[in-house]
């Protein structure tokens, strides 16, 4: 098999080179050395539950992107705003438009290490709730099952006047079948499912209505502006107190609502800790702060995270 022992030595040779082009460009520019997460290992190790809170930086690596760049500042322009959505129609036109084009990318996105990894950790006994700022659902697909979608979920439509709840496809459906030229659009797209289309006239756009009521629809996420309901704050706040540790993972903390928690947390005197690349606004708050994506420390971290739980549960 000349030909076949030929084809094996030149993988074999390219593999080489390429080995050899890796460990010159490593020794360049440090492109592998790991972060040291030993400070972290330790964090996880004094703190068996957690109360974990996520943010959009759990989701990118499932194509949705993140609103902010490292420094915490806007990467593409604001969303919507509340007041502006419900006070406005021409706002509600160009919401629906850019939400229909958008919506079909977001809906097929899917969980990626970092939503697996946290729902092991809930099954291990390591997380003992979960808030999320994400509206993708994305952790509850993953299996988590102690979640907070802290700022609600993109999947349901809500009316503001009777408090029905649709679900999106339903009211997609709706929006295709009214706004057939919308749907043609180029357009990419941008963390809540709104996406960034040519600010072409929207005044032809037919915005849906309440099936059962004829009052205003909403999606049932909190917009900027919007306060969050009271119960639901409430709730996560408790879980926080009950935590043993906070870990922030994916999130600049630059929205007060995620911040509150690093505040309550430092008032309270629980340790806490954050993963993320860019600035945080608690990073003065913080015990341990890791400065790199969830995912490129999973690998070192999982048995770790995993492990205490097992070494504390009696035989
Ligand atoms: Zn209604």
């Amino acid at each position: 098999m000349p030909a076949r022992a030929a084809e094996q030595k030149g993988i074999a040779t390219t593999t080489t080179e390429r080995d050899a082009a890796t460990r010159r460009l490593s020794a360049s520019f440090n492109v592998s050395t790991p972060t040291d997460i030993t400070p972290l290992e330790t964090f996880l190790r004094e703190h068996p539950r957690l109360l974990v809170l996520t943010g959009a930086g759990v989701s990118t690596a499932s194509g949705i992107p993140d609103y902010r760049d490292d420094n915490g500042d806007w990467k593409r322009p604001q969303p919507v705003q509340y007041q502006d959505f419900i006070r406005h129609l021409p706002t509600r036109r160009r919401y629906w438009a850019r939400s229909m084009v958008g919506w079909p990318w977001f809906r097929q996105a899917a969980p990626n290490a970092c939503h697996v990894a946290l729902a092991q950790w809930e099954r291990a006994g390591r997380i003992a709730h979960l808030v999320t700022q994400n509206v993708d659902r994305l952790h509850q697909q993953a299996g988590s099952r102690s979640v907070t979608d802290l700022h609600g979920r993109l999947d349901e439509v809500v009316c503001l006047d009777c408090h029905t709840r649709l679900p999106r496809q339903q009211v997609q459906d709706w929006l295709c079948e009214h706004n057939p030229g919308v749907a043609q659009r180029e357009a990419t797209i941008a963390p809540d499912g709104d996406a960034v289309i040519d600010d072409a006239a929207f005044d032809d756009v037919v915005v849906p209505d309440c099936p059962r009521c004829g009052g205003m629809l909403k999606p049932n996420v909190v917009f900027f502006g919007e306060t969050i309901p009271r119960q639901r704050v409430d709730a996560a706040i408790a879980a926080l107190h009950d935590a043993d540790a906070l870990l922030v993972i994916g999130s600049s903390l630059m929205v007060y609502s995620g911040f509150r928690f690093c505040r309550l947390a430092a008032e309270a005197d629980i340790p806490m800790a954050a993963i993320n690349p860019g600035r945080t606004r608690a990073d003065e708050l913080l015990n341990v702060k890791i400065a790199a994506r969830f995912e490129e420390i999973l690998d070192g971290l999982g048995s770790v995270a995993l492990g205490v739980a097992t070494a504390q549960t009696p035989a």
